[in-house]
């Protein structure tokens, strides 16, 4: 008989990808590209160039390599931290008692505590690279702004960082993590830029978005000489960055003859999920394998389950390119879902093509069964999650739920993308029962969709 399947399926060192798969490469259709607010003309290489590092443009742009070399350096730095553990949750199927094999893949173990840090210290790389002074950025719950200040600091650039006013607030020892690499932290909205500026006459009391200071970030960049912008989802580039998370689980299955039924993601843009699946879907697009690809979103921010599929505005500032996506309007506020890393109004464009192509389904849930689910979660494997990764373990213990009922033995597959020891504000309201779980109504987003740029 076949040996039993480890706790922790790790790779050796040898074992380690070293290529990013790029999943465009192998779509028939593919995503929208991106255009210029101005001409409404696909972006150039040379446009982007002015916001993006050049490389980097190159990626967003690439749609035919499969695959793309992961630098030495890169693939160097990424053996400090990586593998990330495949975990078999024995602990949880055995709580859940359901005949379902339940995997996961850990993204949490790093400073930064998230899957940020694959693409931030790729992003560094470049940008180092090309002779850049540094970068500048925005971030929501502060994952990325503190997995940036980390890359940026291996590499002796400069971060500049536009945090969510809300969660620079509420998240003191996050902007503390990101100032002990050496990061710049500006809460957003601000007056150190023209177009926070203008967002904070017009509301002053403004908690702050992630569109919002998208935009700051942009502008910091374009007006400093020697800096470029660089963005921690989203964005094509990202998800190529963060296929090394579905790459290394792909050699880790394949190891021991493991092939998952279901493979599931929480979705914010896109990036985690994206990297997951990446290297499954481009096997069920080349016809090669099936499998059900599920999105995880909070009910709060419904970008694929309620959105439309459009063109919009990046950011709140409209000064990003326009990307085709499902998107809730760039003027959409989501209310204070704590899940910080789930509140963009948009979708990777990728995700979005192949969503809308029917290659992959996504729910919904809303946010006390998700911190329901971190619990459990939390008490049986020993891994206090992120409430973003958490929508993913609600989505997996659902689905476990009915091959329970069903009797079916299928293989499951989750990012668990993070953990949440700077969430305990939530974890708190959680456990004081004061969750609430806001659903905006379709008014509410008919009239952020009024807002959509009319492009045929
Ligand atoms: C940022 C973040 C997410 C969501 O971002 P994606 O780009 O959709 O992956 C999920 N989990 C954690 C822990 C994060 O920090």
């Amino acid at each position: 008989m076949s040996e039993k399947i480890p706790y922790k399926i790790y790779l050796e060192e040898h074992e380690m990808p070293k290529q990013w798969y790029n999943v465009r490469a192998d779509m028939q259709k593919k995503p929208a590209p991106l255009l210029n607010p101005a001409t409404l003309q696909p972006c150039t290489a040379e446009e982007l160039g002015n916001v993006f590092c050049d490389e980097l443009v190159k990626q967003e742009l690439n749609e035919t390599d499969r695959y793309i070399d992961i630098p030495e350096e890169i693939q160097e730095f990424y053996k400090m931290y990586r593998p990330s553990p495949l975990v078999r949750a024995y602990c949880l199927e055995k709580k859940l008692d359901t005949p379902a094999k339940i995997y996961y893949k850990f993204e949490g173990n790093n400073t930064s505590g998230s899957h940020k840090l694959n693409s931030a210290i790729a992003q560094a790389y470049y940008a180092k690279q090309q002779g850049l002074k540094g970068v500048t950025t925005e971030t929501g719950a502060g994952q990325w702004g503190t997995a940036l200040s980390m890359a940026c600091s291996y590499f002796d650039l400069n971060c500049q960082v536009y945090m969510v006013k809300c969660s620079y607030e509420q998240k003191p020892f996050r902007r503390e993590v990101m100032r002990t690499y050496g990061a710049n932290v500006t809460p957003s909205p601000s007056n150190t830029t023209e177009v926070g500026r203008k967002i904070l006459a017009k509301f002053p009391d403004t908690n702050g978005s992630l569109g919002c200071a998208i935009s700051e970030a942009v502008e910091k960049a374009t007006s400093q000489d020697g800096y470029r912008y660089v963005l921690g989802s989203v964005l094509s580039q990202v998800l190529l960055h963060q296929s090394v998370i579905g790459m290394e689980s792909k050699i880790a299955m394949d190891k021991y003859g493991i092939t998952p039924d279901i493979i599931i993601g929480c979705a914010g843009g896109g990036s985690n999920l994206g990297g997951l699946i990446s290297p499954f879907m481009g096997e069920k697009l080349r016809g090669e394998k099936d499998y059900r690809f599920i999105a995880v979103e909070p009910a709060s921010c419904p970008s694929l389950t309620r959105g439309v599929y459009a063109y919009d505005f990046c950011d709140t500032g409209k000064v990003c390119p326009l990307q085709k996506m499902y998107t809730l309007g760039s003027g959409f506020m989501p209310s204070a879902n704590h899940a910080g890393g789930l509140r963009y109004h948009g979708m990777s464009a990728v995700l979005s093509e192949l969503y809308d192509q029917g290659l992959m389904e996504a729910v919904s849930v809303e946010q006390t069964a998700v911190f329901e689910s971190a619990q459990q979660f939390a008490r049986v494997e020993g891994i206090l999650p992120a409430p973003e990764s958490s929508h993913a373990i609600k989505c997996a213990i659902d689905e476990a739920m009915k091959c329970k009922e069903t009797g079916e033995e299928k293989t499951i597959l989750f990012g668990l993308t993070g953990t949440g020891y700077f969430d305990m504000y939530a974890y708190g309201a959680f456990n004081d029962g004061r969750m609430s779980d806001y659903i905006p109504t379709d008014e509410e987003l008919k009239k952020s969709f009024d807002t959509l740029p009319k492009i045929d």
